[in-house]
């Protein structure tokens, strides 16, 4: 078996014939997964005990000969902001370095339902607020295709794990592309669901109204599966949709000919050349695949990155109001009065994104300046969400690319945070509408660095979106151009 090439298909038919049990794997995929760790620094904990017990149980219904779950069996990582109960839940925060999961989240519930085994906890940005996973306190993470680079934030942890083969899948969660980003510099799928498609009770909340949780993998099918097995109405989250789910993975038909596909003009500017190039290639694929491309405009996307940073760090600046050393996280040393122990609990334990995004937040709704900023951008996201629901009444789905650039060295953007901040300039959009979008790999530079291209569709399409992505991936991506 070679492990780091393991789909769920696989798993699947490796379980069937036999050639290994859910057990075996488990043991195996967990061995593989901590010696590879040294080199990535993706996982921050695994859960062994909890791997070897979910196995258990899939073995079980196997000796009964019971029908198995979509995921039986397969070996799953989950961002450390997900929580899985027993286990830290740290978000890459030396605020909250101790903290273990009282209960479990509705998709890690759903992961094991499903027969999925989790085998660790990914390392990611603090919070989930970067682009790079440089922001972790327990240190960067290094991207599997190229060590001296980033994988992309803030699910960097969860992104290499699945590129390294180390999990044949992973969750992740996105605010402002932190999927899509990650999966598109790791040369993986990567994909944010329509909001409100899967619940977010047990992920820690950083942006309420954006967060999302979805799943990364290294073919199309997988990421349809996997969002399958998580997705659906939720009494435990009030924003989780009724929508039904449809059989996404059954939806895969290949048959993209006269799907009209638009390419917005704003978004196809200051892109480096051989990203462009790529994603131009794609494009052609996409043609010659029978689809029908036209040009349209999504005239506010100029103002979506100063959006989203006053909407971010508000919601962000309350969110974060709860880690103050009395109820979750480790308390400073430092004592002194009430307030002077919630001065140091957060002073030490914040990292430097963090302070930032909560001293903006704060800013931004403070009075006097809530109607200039806060307000403004609340129209600004109206406007976004409107220019989507314009291109959709006359297409099927957008197409663009993920990030402006493939990933960049480790430290090279650290310096300058609206530089960061510019990672997201074609990802942000999709989260403030809340519309599904993914990140499909779209070839290499001429120097081995993948290229994602972005599918984004209307409200509850995931379905459209990917049949897309498959007919695209199984076309040879570019190079069936
Ligand atoms: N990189 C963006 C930010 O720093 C998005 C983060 C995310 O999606 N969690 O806010």
């Amino acid at each position: 078996m070679n492990i780091a090439a393991l789909t769920i298909d696989g798993v699947r038919e490796g379980l069937a014939r036999k050639e290994f049990s859910a057990t075996e794997l488990a043991r195996q995929s967990l061995a593989f997964a901590e010696g590879e760790n040294p080199k990535t620094n993706a996982y921050l904990h695994f859960s062994r005990e909890r791997a070897l017990s979910a196995a258990a149980k899939v073995d079980e219904q196997i000796a009964r000969g019971e029908s198995l779950g979509p995921l039986a069996g397969v070996p799953i990582a989950v961002k450390d902001v997900i929580l899985v109960k027993g286990e830290r839940n740290t978000c890459a925060s030396r605020l909250l370095q101790n903290y273990i999961a009282p209960y479990d989240a509705t998709a890690a519930i759903r992961l094991e339902q499903a027969g999925g085994v989790i085998i660790g906890k990914a390392n990611c940005d603090e919070f989930a607020m970067g682009s790079s996973n440089e922001n972790s306190a327990f240190g960067a993470v290094r991207n599997p295709r190229d060590l001296d680079r980033v994988p992309g934030g803030s699910s960097g942890g969860s992104a290499a794990v699945v590129a390294q083969g180390t999990a044949v899948v992973s969750l992740g969660s996105d605010t402002g592309g932190s999927i899509r980003q990650p999966a598109s510099f790791c040369g993986i799928v990567g994909v944010t669901p329509t909001y409100g498609r899967v619940s977010r009770y047990g992920l820690t909340a950083f942006a309420s109204s954006l967060d999302h949780i979805g799943p990364f993998s290294r073919n199309v099918k997988d990421s349809a599966t996997l969002l399958g097995a998580i997705a659906g109405r939720d009494p435990m989250d009030a924003t989780s949709a009724f929508a039904p789910v449809p059989d996404y993975p059954a939806g895969l038909t290949g048959e993209v000919r006269g799907m009209r596909i638009g390419l917005p003009k704003e978004y196809f500017a200051g892109l480096a050349s051989e990203t462009g190039d790529l994603i131009e290639k794609g494009i052609y694929t996409l043609k010659k695949l029978g689809c029908e491309i036209e040009e349209i405009s999504l005239p506010s996307t100029e103002y979506a990155i100063s959006a989203y940073y006053i909407i971010c760090t508000a919601e962000a600046s309350s969110n974060l109001a709860r880690y103050d050393g009395v109820r979750y996280t480790s308390r400073s040393a430092n004592g002194g009065s009430l307030i002077e122990m919630y001065r140091h609990t957060r002073g030490e334990g914040f990292g430097a994104e963090c302070k930032r995004r909560i001293m903006l937040g704060t800013y931004v709704l403070s009075h006097g300046y809530y109607d200039a900023y806060y307000k403004k951008a609340q129209q600004v996201r109206t406007l976004i969400a409107r220019d989507f629901s314009n291109a959709f009444a006359r297409v099927d789905a957008l197409v663009t690319p993920v990030s402006p650039f493939p990933a960049f060295k480790l430290g090279e953007k650290l310096a300058d945070p609206m530089q960061m901040y510019l990672s997201d300039i074609y990802t942000i959009t999709g989260d403030l509408a809340g519309i599904p979008c993914m990140s499909v790999p779209c070839g290499d530079t001429g120097g081995g660095l993948p290229v994602g291209m972005q599918i984004l569709c209307n409200h509850f399409e995931e379905a459209a979106m990917f049949r897309l992505a498959d007919a695209f991936e199984k076309a040879g991506g570019p190079a069936g151009a």
